[in-house]
């Protein structure tokens, strides 16, 4: 009895692993949450046929592998993908069905400097099917602290270019779509139109409102964030399900009211971790799963090691996305980037 409960060690798909010993192939599914009938396992490099798992006793040492196939059309992602979102597949919450919905999505990124790095390297790591990237810049020496896809020998390049090098040498499965231009009025829509969700890593305000608004009118998701100093919040914006950026900061701040980071610095990991979080609110809306982050704005303080989060209403006098909207068109905002 007492040999039941003591603990012995095995790699599962090459991680450490302590089971309880006594325990069979059969419960081993059980326990990491694997559906057998998506999954084949091979104990020590030898497949077990699915009769022998509940006689097969697991020791000390032994290799566990998962394998995943596609049986009956369950999902539709090769060899290749499924070794490479092995680690994703893994997840129940997720599963194939997860990783197909991700293969499917088409994800825009609007900014690829210190948000929109983390945002999409994680996208094309995770296998996001289209990734499309918009920015009219090119590389600065000053933004080599924070904004990863670029590196020292991409200064003067347009940083779309540097970024999509970047992007489909980390997962060549991802249809990398880049535009060289300025988001404004008259392509905002449009650009949209074509994308499931929409992350917002731009450095200005005119540019977050022209996006916030064309969202609403558009009614896609976006994963909207700001930076500054030690700080960062994240919001994630469902036009049908809760508040736009409107409901909370009505109109854009006085000219000069705001410092840039230009002006103001910024730790350059905040745009790592708020990125980051971007990306993961970005996989969550696309998989469907865990909390609907609809209503929430997460801040972050570095300094304070603190993240707090507000609940934020829908506002009924939200002029653009209340009940008796004032703005039913795009405003046409300067957008200038001579903040970056
Ligand atoms: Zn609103």
């Amino acid at each position: 009895m007492t040999d039941k409960t003591d603990k012995i060690e095995i790699m599962v798909n090459d991680e450490k692993k302590m089971i309880n010993q006594g325990l069979n192939l059969k419960e081993l599914f059980t326990e990491m949450d694997v559906d057998p009938e998506v999954a084949a396992v091979r104990l020590n490099g030898d497949n077990i046929p699915t009769e022998d798992l509940s006689n097969t006793v697991l020791t000390a040492g032994d290799k566990v592998e998962f394998v995943f196939f596609m049986g009956g059309g369950a999902f539709n992602l090769s060899e290749e993908e499924i070794e490479r979102y092995s680690r994703h597949i893994i997840l129940k919450e997720l599963g194939g069905a997860g990783q197909q919905k991700i293969k499917e999505s088409s994800v825009l990124v609007v900014g690829a400097g210190g948000l929109g790095s983390p945002v999409s390297y994680y996208l094309a790591a995770a296998g996001v099917g289209t990734l499309g990237l918009i920015d009219s810049d090119v590389v600065d020496r000053s933004n080599l602290q924070r904004q990863i896809l670029h590196y020292t020998s991409d200064l003067e390049r347009p940083k779309v270019e540097s970024a999509r090098e970047k992007l489909t040498e980390i997962n060549p499965n991802v249809e990398i779509k880049t535009y060289n231009r300025l988001l404004d009025r008259e392509n905002v829509r449009e650009l949209i139109a074509d994308y499931d969700v929409i992350v917002d890593a731009v450095d200005n305000f005119p540019a977050r409102y022209l996006i916030n608004d064309a969202c609403v009118f558009e009614e896609k998701t976006l994963i909207e964030a700001g930076i500054l100093r030690f700080k960062g919040q994240v919001m994630t914006i469902k036009p049908q399900e809760g508040p736009c950026y409107r409901c909370v900061f009505r109109e854009p701040p006085a000219e000069d009211a705001v410092p840039s980071c230009q002006e103001a610095g910024v730790l350059g990991v905040i745009a790592g971790t708020i990125g980051t979080l971007q990306a993961t609110e970005a996989l969550k809306q696309i998989a469907d799963i865990g909390k609907s982050s609809a209503g929430s704005l997460l801040i972050y303080d570095a300094l304070d090691l603190s993240f707090r989060e507000m609940g934020i209403n829908r506002d009924p006098d939200c002029p653009v996305c209340g009940e008796d909207p004032e703005i039913t068109e795009l405003i046409p905002y300067e957008i200038s980037c001579s903040i970056h």
